[in-house]
């Protein structure tokens, strides 16, 4: 069944107020693949295996994130990333619930410890956007939930290990989190003495750069810790002003911003795309950082690309871009003692 495609003006008229705030825009987020393609005026003939992945990983999608996808555009890069597939429902040998074997390494509840000098704290499940390839798309957040008693045993073991000095809060989006929990959270690392850092891994201020509001900025400007935002970016399209000028705030505030992308087939795998990405993220403060070579998670393989095609494209950003423009290519290996930088080897 073919739809007429709505024009530019028509999805406009059906947005939420991009002027509300934060949380009124990840409340009203997108949540089913049928509205998604109405929006954004795409046939129906997406939708049966829309439905199918939709069931497998719900669809979020916040409004400021849809307002940079081309209205019309099944392909557009953006769209990719957050659009159910039928290919979800398919797997081979290779892909797995927990490609990166994190139970294991769960320490406690919501801590991950892969790493001697950091750990990393679940802080929530939820994120402003359900990205198709998450490597934690099937983590069992559930089980992770930090109660009162949890959160406790949490402290007292990053309190009790005193060769940590780095705690990362990752998710889920931790600035899904409300701004005085996370100030508490924060509060209580700063008592612990061997805590120097605190790094944050965020989608949130790409995908709706209205979180980064005035709440967020005094806890974040107060806290005595080294500050270090670690965004997640894989395609230029996902930075428009309004990021940039989110970025701008969080650089104010004292903190340190990185990217990290994965390397996604139909979102990023061309070179003039990576290096586009990597010059509007400096343009935004924002230095590359990783990029994942691709997790076999179950549900993603339509999005993997291989290794030897991931280091050629970095030899070819190598080759157009300063150094420091070319973010590592790494990949996580289950148990290793750090992220495993892909050797590029001679061009
Ligand atoms: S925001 Fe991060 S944790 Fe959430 S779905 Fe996307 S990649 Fe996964």
């Amino acid at each position: 069944m073919i739809q007429r495609t709505a024009t530019p003006l028509e999805v406009r008229a059906q947005a939420t107020d991009i002027n509300a705030s934060w949380q009124t825009l990840l409340a009203q987020a997108i949540r089913d693949p049928e509205t998604l393609l109405s929006r954004l005026g795409l046939s129906l003939e997406w939708l049966p295996g829309a439905v199918q992945g939709h069931r497998l990983f719900p669809t979020v999608v916040p409004e400021p994130y849809l307002s940079r996808i081309k209205p019309g555009d099944p392909h557009d890069p953006l769209l990719r990333q957050v659009l159910p597939r039928h290919e979800e429902t398919l797997s081979d040998d290779e892909d797995r619930n927990d490609p990166l074997e994190e139970a294991a390494t769960t320490v406690t509840t919501g801590i991950i410890r892969k790493y001697q000098s950091r750990a990393l704290l679940v802080l929530t499940g939820t994120c402003a956007v359900n990205c198709r390839y998450c490597f934690r798309r099937h983590f069992p957040y559930g089980d992770n939930r930090l109660s009162p008693s949890a959160r406790e045993e949490a402290l007292r073991y990053l309190q009790r290990e005193s060769g940590l000095n780095e705690v990362i809060l990752s998710g889920g989006d931790p600035l899904a989190m409300n701004d005085r929990l996370l100030a508490e959270w924060v509060r209580a690392f700063e008592a612990i003495p061997h805590i120097k850092r605190l790094r944050i891994h965020t989608r949130l201020p790409v995908v709706i750069p209205q979180r980064v509001d005035e709440r967020l900025l005094t806890w974040l400007r107060e806290s005595s810790l080294q500050k270090v935002i670690v965004l997640h970016i894989n395609h230029p399209n996902e930075i428009d002003q309004a990021v940039a000028d989110a970025a701008a705030r969080l650089r104010d505030a004292g903190a340190t911003l990185l990217n990290q992308s994965v390397i996604l087939r139909g979102v990023n795998d061309q070179v003039d795309t990576l290096c586009e990405l990597s010059e509007r993220c400096f343009g935004a403060g924002i230095m590359p950082y990783y990029l994942h070579a691709f997790d076999p998670v179950l549900g993603a393989a339509h999005f993997r690309v291989s290794d030897d095609e991931a280091r050629h494209l970095c030899r070819q950003m190598l080759s157009r871009l300063p150094g420091f423009l070319v973010p590592r290519l790494v990949r996580e290996v289950p148990g290793g003692e750090s992220k495993w930088p892909l050797d590029l080897g001679l061009a």
